[in-house]
C-alpha cells in the first residue's frame, strides 16, 4: 500500500508542470527574528531556477514584507498597530523583492513583484487579469514573486496569512503543485517541539476532520499561519486537482530534490473529482453576503436533477445582496447545500420569490433572466 502510495506520489511531483511554492517568514528570517536569511533565499531560487529551466512554471509566494519592514523601522515583530503593520510593509517589500531579484540574477532569471488582496480575487475581471498577467510573465520565463498588498489591506479584507493566499493562487495560475517550505519539515502527529513521541505524517489522503484535529492551533514564531492554516491550503488546493507538499524551506535538501524523487516533507493527494476554476473561485475564494431557502422540489432539482434555480422555488431570502453576489442555497430546514452568484438583488428576490419566471416582468416592470441563480455559477457543497 505505502509503495503504491510512494510511487504515486513520485509520478505526480515528477509530472508538476506549474508549481506555487509558498515561502513563509520564518522560512526567510529564522526563528529568532533576525534580519533575512540571504543563504536561504538564494538556495530556494536554486531550487527554483532548476525546476524553470527545466520548463516548468514557478511562482513565489513570499511572505517577509512586514518582518523585514519592522525590523528596518527598530520595530517589534508581534504587537504592532495595523497602520503600523502596514508603514512597516511599504518599508519590507522593497526590500523584499530586490533580494529575490538578486538571487535570481545569477541564474539568468529577471523577477516580476505582483501585490493581490482579497477583494481582486473576489472580482471575477480582476482576477483573470492577474491570471493573464502572470501567464504573461511566465511567456517571458519571469518568475512571479506575490505576496499580498499588505500596505492597503486592512483586516476584513485580508486574506489572513499567505497560507490561504498560496493556495488561491494554486487557482490564479492553474497549478498542479502547491509545495509550503515551512520551518517544520512536515504535518506532525502532535506538536513536534512539545511532545518527542510526535512522528511525520508523510501522506494525507483526504483532508478530514482527524487531519485539522492533528494540525491544531500550532502556529510558526514568526509567521501567521499555522499548521492548521496549511492543512487549510492544502484541501483548497486539493479542491482543484493540485497536490500539496509541505517540506522544509531552510534546509539543503528542498523542493528540487521532492520533484526528483527524495522522500521528506508531508504529502497531500489531489481530489480525484476536481472542480473547475470557476467553481473552486465561487467555493473558496468568494465571502457570501445572505442567503435564499429555497423548497424541498428546488433542493432536489439542484441536488439531483443538475438545474438552475428559479424564483418559484425561494421561500425565503435572507440579508442584503447586490446581483452578482454570492450567497448561501439552504434548504428548508436551513441546512445549507450550496453556494452561488446571484442574478437578482436581494430587494428584487423579496418581491418575485415564489413567482414563475414568466411572472417576474409584471412584477419588477423588467427581467434580466429566467433562472436566479444559474447552474454554472453554483457550487454545491458536498
Ligand atoms: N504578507 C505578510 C508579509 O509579507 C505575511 C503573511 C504571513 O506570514 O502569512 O509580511
Amino acid at each position: 500500500m505505502t509503495n503504491e502510495k510512494t510511487e504515486r506520489r513520485r509520478v505526480l511531483l515528477a509530472e508538476a508542470r506549474r508549481i506555487v511554492v509558498k515561502v513563509g517568514s520564518g522560512v526567510l528570517t529564522g526563528e529568532k527574528y533576525e534580519d533575512l536569511d540571504e543563504n536561504v533565499v538564494s538556495r530556494i531560487a536554486d531550487h527554483v531556477a532548476r525546476l524553470t529551466n527545466s520548463g516548468r512554471k514557478v511562482a513565489v509566494v513570499s511572505s517577509g514584507s512586514v518582518s523585514l519592514g519592522a525590523k528596518a523601522l527598530g520595530l517589534p515583530r508581534r504587537g504592532l498597530p495595523i497602520p503600523v503593520q502596514q508603514a512597516a510593509a511599504a518599508v519590507g517589500q522593497g526590500r523584499l523583492i530586490s533580494l529575490w531579484a538578486k538571487c535570481f540574477g545569477p541564474h539568468g532569471l529577471k523577477v516580476g513583484q505582483v501585490l493581490l488582496t482579497h477583494d481582486d480575487m473576489a472580482n471575477r475581471r480582476r482576477f483573470l487579469n492577474s491570471r493573464n498577467t502572470i501567464n504573461s510573465l511566465f511567456d517571458f520565463d519571469v518568475i512571479p514573486i506575490i505576496n499580498e498588498n499588505d500596505t492597503v489591506a486592512v483586516h476584513e479584507i485580508k486574506f489572513g496569512d499567505n497560507d490561504t493566499l498560496s493556495a488561491r493562487v494554486t487557482n490564479l495560475m492553474e497549478a498542479d503543485l502547491l509545495a509550503i517550505l515551512s520551518d517544520v519539515d512536515g504535518l506532525y502527529s502532535a506538536d513536534p517541539r512539545l511532545d518527542k513521541s510526535a512522528k511525520k505524517i508523510e501522506y494525507v489522503e483526504e483532508v478530514d476532520e482527524g487531519i485539522f484535529a492533528v494540525a491544531g492551533d500550532s502556529s510558526s514564531r514568526t509567521g501567521l499561519g499555522g499548521m492548521a492554516s496549511k492543512v487549510r491550503a492544502a484541501k483548497e488546493a486539493s479542491r482543484f486537482g493540485a497536490s500539496t507538499i509541505i517540506l522544509p524551506g531552510a534546509s539543503e535538501e528542498g523542493l528540487k530534490d521532492v520533484i526528483e524523487g527524495r522522500d521528506i516533507g508531508t504529502f497531500f493527494f489531489p481530489h480525484d473529482d476536481p472542480m473547475s476554476s470557476k467553481k473552486h473561485w465561487i467555493e473558496f475564494t468568494l465571502k457570501t453576503y445572505g442567503a435564499i431557502v429555497v423548497d424541498d422540489g428546488a433542493k432536489k432539482a439542484l441536488l439531483e436533477k443538475g438545474k438552475s434555480l428559479l424564483a418559484s422555488g425561494v421561500v425565503a431570502v435572507e440579508g442584503d445582496f447586490e446581483s452578482g453576489e454570492a450567497v448561501e442555497v439552504k434548504g428548508p430546514d436551513g441546512a445549507v447545500f450550496g453556494k452561488g452568484l446571484m442574478n437578482y438583488h436581494s430587494h428584487e428576490m423579496e418581491k418575485i420569490k415564489g413567482c414563475r419566471s414568466s411572472e417576474i416582468e409584471n412584477v419588477l416592470g423588467y427581467k434580466f433572466y429566467d433562472e436566479v441563480m444559474h447552474r454554472d455559477d453554483m457550487v454545491l457543497l458536498k
